[in-house]
C-alpha cells in the first residue's frame, strides 16, 4: 500500500503546489487565522472527512478512521503566518500587506491537506485512525498547541508526529534527534529605574543607560561563568530602549530579550542569576528595577522509540538522501506541548531552494516545493511505522 500511496502523493503534487501558493498569497498572523481555518475546514467538508473547527481557538482537527483496527496517530501542521512584508518577486507573493508566510507553514498545511485527500482513497485498507491536526498560532506565545492540548481533543491520540519544512537544509535531508531537539524559549523584560537629569551633571543623576549597559554585558557572563560549559543557553537582549536626546540623562531604560535553553535545570539557573545580576547592578548604582520573566515554549523533547520510527520511515522514501541525526537547535516550537503529553517526534524536511539563501522569518524566505511530497511521505511513513510497531 505504501508504494501506491507514494504514487498518489506524486500525482497530487500539482494540487499541493496550488494550495500552498494560494495560502502564501493570503497569510494571516497568529490568532487571527480565521480565513485559513475556514479554508482548511472547507477542504475536509468537500473530502467528506469529519472535522471539528475552533479547537482551542482557530485549530481544525479532522479524523480519518481506517477500515482496520489500529492506533490513533495525530499528524500536525501549523498554519499561521508572520508580521513581515513579503519582498519576493514571484506570482504567489503575499497579497496581505505586512503579513507573510515566512516560516513555511503554508507548505505544512498544503502537505497535510493533500495527504488527507490521498489517505481518504485508502480508507478501507487503512489500519488505525489518522488525526489531521491543523494548529493555529505557532509563532506567538502562548501559542495554539497548549490550548489544543487543553481542549482534550487529543486525549484519545496514541502518538503524534510533526514536520517542519526547513529552508536552510538541502532538499533530500531529513533532520531530527532523540531527546531534546529544539530549545525552550523564554522572554524577559527588565526596566532600570534611574534618575534623569542634565547631561552635564551626571553626579546628580542615576544614569539608566550606563546601568542598563552594564546589565547587558553582565547577562552574558551568566552564560560564560554560571553555566557548565558543556551545557548551554542563549541570552539575547533584542531591544534596549532609553533616552530622548543628546544632553539629557535617561530616567529609565527598558531591555527586552529572549532566553533559549535545552535543559529545564539551566532555565532555572538563568532565571535565578538574571535576577541576581540586575539586582546587584542596581544596588551598586543606587537604582531600582522591575524584572518580568515569562516562560514560553518548553524544549521539544523527541521520544526515543518514535524518533527511531521517523528514521525508519526515511529508508522507504527514495527522495530522502540523508537522514541526519542533528545537534539540538536553539530555535523553539510549541510542538513541545504535544510531546509533553503524548509519545511522538518532530523532524525537519530539507526544503532549501537552489540559489536562494534566506533563512526562516526573512522577507525573502521561500521553500523548494518539492519538499512537500517528501514531507507527506515522511508523515505517513511514521504513521505506518507506528502502527506496525504497536499493533
Ligand atoms: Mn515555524
Amino acid at each position: 500500500m505504501l508504494t501506491k500511496i507514494h504514487e498518489t502523493i506524486d500525482e497530487l503534487y500539482p494540487e499541493m503546489i496550488e494550495i500552498r501558493r494560494y495560502l502564501h498569497q493570503y497569510p494571516e498572523v497568529s490568532f487571527e487565522e480565521f480565513k485559513t481555518a475556514q479554508y482548511i475546514a472547507d477542504f475536509y467538508e468537500e473530502l467528506g472527512i469529519p472535522y471539528e473547527k475552533n479547537v482551542g481557538g482557530n485549530g481544525v482537527i479532522a479524523t480519518l478512521k481506517g477500515g482496520k483496527p489500529g492506533k490513533t496517530v495525530a499528524l500536525r501542521a501549523d498554519f499561521d503566518a508572520l508580521a513581515i512584508q513579503d519582498e519576493k518577486d514571484v506570482p504567489y507573493k503575499s497579497k496581505n500587506p505586512g503579513v507573510m508566510h515566512a516560516c513555511g507553514h503554508d507548505g505544512h498545511t498544503a502537505t497535510l491537506l493533500v495527504l488527507a485527500k490521498v489517505m481518504k482513497k485508502y480508507q478501507d485498507e487503512l489500519e488505525g485512525t489518522i488525526v489531521f491536526l491543523h494548529q493555529h498560532a505557532e509563532e506567538e506565545t502562548p501559542g495554539g498547541a497548549i490550548s489544543i492540548v487543553g481542549s482534550g481533543k487529543l486525549d484519545d491520540v496514541d502518538a503524534v508526529f510533526g514536520n517542519h519544512l526547513w529552508a536552510t537544509s538541502t532538499l533530500g535531508n531529513i533532520e531530527t534527534r532523540k531527546g531534546v531537539f529544539m530549545a525552550g524559549t523564554d522572554r524577559f523584560e527588565i526596566t532600570i529605574l534611574g534618575q534623569g537629569g542634565h547631561g552635564a551633571y551626571p553626579h546628580q543623576t542615576k544614569d539608566a543607560i550606563v546601568i542598563g549597559a552594564e546589565v547587558v554585558s553582565q547577562l552574558q557572563n551568566i552564560i560564560s561563568r554560571r553555566i557548565d560549559p558543556l551545557k548551554t543557553a542563549v541570552i539575547t537582549v533584542g531591544k534596549f530602549h532609553a533616552g530622548t536626546t543628546f544632553n539629557i540623562i535617561a530616567n529609565k531604560a527598558t531591555l527586552v530579550g529572549t532566553v533559549r535553553y535545552l535543559d529545564p535545570e539551566i532555565q532555572r539557573v538563568v532565571k535565578k542569576e538574571m535576577e541576581q545580576v540586575v539586582k546587584g547592578i542596581c544596588i551598586a548604582n543606587n537604582a531600582d528595577y522591575e524584572l518580568n520573566y515569562s516562560e514560553g515554549y518548553p524544549p521539544v523533547m523527541n521520544h526515543e522509540e518514535e524518533t527511531d520510527l521517523v528514521f525508519e520511515a526515511c529508508n522507504q522514501i527514495p527522495e530522502v538522501k540523508n537522514a541526519i541525526n542533528v545537534a539540538p537547535q536553539m530555535g523553539g516550537e510549541d510542538f513541545a506541548h504535544y510531546l509533553n503529553i503524548k509519545p511522538g517526534a518532530f523532524f525537519f524536511t530539507g526544503a532549501k531552494k537552489e540559489g536562494h539563501n534566506y533563512p526562516h522569518h526573512h522577507p525573502m524566505f521561500d521553500i523548494d516545493e518539492k519538499a512537500m511530497p517528501i514531507a507527506a511521505k515522511m508523515l505517513i511513513g511514521a504513521y505506518f511505522a507506528y502502527q506496525e510497531k504497536n499493533n
